[in-house]
């Protein structure tokens, strides 16, 4: 299997908790590297573009409120099968049904306020780090 980069975000809910350093911890534990990581106020547009994908859904406008709510930290994320690692490492969206030991588990406080983002495919992550990441800012 070929090393493969994925994107993350660590949400409002964590940089506000000074979680960011907790978070990498469990992410890098994984066998995940960080090759990418900047701390940045989203603007509203960002955070829209970002989760155009779900602009039907009821709780677009929550989402979009709480993502700008507080600074996030986007990274680029780089490891054997990082995509599926790291959703694994995530758990699931909804923190009262992730695993031990998951990212979600230990830190987020509801289904929307859940710590971190990490893509769901190769597509994604490629268009997810080209949203946020020169190619000169990414080191592998
Ligand atoms: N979300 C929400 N309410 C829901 C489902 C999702 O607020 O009922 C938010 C939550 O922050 C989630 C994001 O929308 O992480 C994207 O949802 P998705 O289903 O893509 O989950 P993820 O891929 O982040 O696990």
């Amino acid at each position: 299997m070929a090393l493969e980069r994925t994107f993350s975000i660590i949400k409002p809910d964590a940089t506000e908790r000074n979680l960011t350093g907790s978070i990498n911890a469990v992410i890098e534990a994984a066998g995940l590297r960080v090759v990418a990581q900047k701390r940045i106020q989203l603007t509203r547009t960002q955070a829209e573009t970002f989760y155009a994908v779900h602009s039907a859904r009821p709780f677009f406008g929550e989402l979009v409120d709480f993502m700008i709510s507080a600074p996030v930290v986007v990274q680029v994320l780089e490891g054997e099968n990082a995509i599926a690692k790291y959703r694994e490492v995530m758990g699931a969206t909804n923190p009262e049904n992730a695993a031990e030991g998951t990212i979600r588990k230990l830190f987020a406080k509801s289904v929307g306020e859940n710590s971190v983002h990490g893509s769901d495919s190769p597509e994604a992550a490629q268009v997810e780090i080209a949203q946020f990441f020169a190619g000169n800012e990414i080191v592998g």
